[in-house]
C-alpha cells in the first residue's frame, strides 16, 4: 500500500520492507563481528523498538540476552521534551556489555536520559543501535554506534512506530502526508 490512514491522518510509504531488511542485516553483521567472543545484554526501548529488536536479535550469532525498558516522551505527533520512566530495569547491568536497541532518535532527549541512567549501574560498555535518526531534530551529543539511516524531520509510523497507539503493525515505514 502506498497510502495508509491511521486515526484519520494520511501517511505515504517511505521505507520499504526490502530497505528495512537490508538495514537490519547490515547492522546485525557489524554487531556480530564487534561483539565476537562477548555476551552482550540487549536493552530494547518499548514500545516502538519491539519489532526492530525482534528482527535484530534473530540475526544475532553471538550468545546474548534481551530485556526491555519503557520510557515516554511523546504524545500524538509532538515530542513533549519530558521523559517519564514507566518500566525500569531488572537485569544485572554491572560488568555487562550493554547494547541499547531503539527504533528512532528524534530530539535525543529520551535516549540521553536512558544512557545516563544505564551508566549509573557501572556496565562494562554501553553502545546504541538505532534504526533511524532525525538529525535536524537532534539536540543531544551522544553517538549512535549502529545507525540504520538518517531521515528528515517528519513524523513516521509503522515497523513498531505508532500514531496515538495505532500503526505499529504496518510492516513498512510511512511518513505523514502534509
Ligand atoms: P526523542 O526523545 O528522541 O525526541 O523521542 C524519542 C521517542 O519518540 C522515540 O523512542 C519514539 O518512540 C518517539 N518518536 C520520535 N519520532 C517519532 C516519529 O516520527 N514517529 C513516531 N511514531 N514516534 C516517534
Amino acid at each position: 500500500m502506498e497510502i495508509v490512514e491511521v486515526k484519520g491522518k494520511v501517511f505515504r510509504k517511505f521505507i520499504t520492507r526490502e530497505k528495512i531488511d537490508q538495514v537490519v542485516n547490515t547492522l546485525a553483521g557489524r554487531i556480530n563481528s564487534d561483539y565476537a567472543g562477548e555476551n552482550p545484554l540487549l536493552i530494547g526501548v518499548l514500545n516502538g523498538a519491539f519489532i526492530f529488536a525482534a528482527d535484530l536479535i534473530r540475526k544475532m550469532e553471538i550468545p546474548c540476552q534481551i530485556s526491555f525498558v519503557k520510557y515516554a516522551s511523546y504524545t500524538g505527533t509532538q515530542s513533549s521534551k519530558k521523559v517519564t520512566e514507566l518500566i525500569g530495569l531488572n537485569e544485572e547491568i554491572k560488568g555487562r556489555h550493554i547494547l541499547v536497541v531503539e527504533d528512532i532518535v528524534d530530539s535525543g532527549i529520551t535516549m540521553d536520559h536512558l544512557l545516563k541512567e544505564l551508566h549509573k549501574y557501572r556496565p562494562l560498555s554501553v553502545r546504541l543501535a538505532c534504526f533511524c535518526l532525525k538529525p535536524d531534530a537532534f539536540v543531544k551529543d551522544f553517538s549512535i554506534d549502529y545507525l540504520g539511516m538518517e531521515i528528515p524531520n517528519d513524523f513516521v509510523v509503522g515497523y513498531g512506530l505508532d500514531y496515538d497507539g495505532y500503526g505499529r503493525n504496518l510492516p513498512e515505514i510511512y511518513k505523514l502526508e502534509n
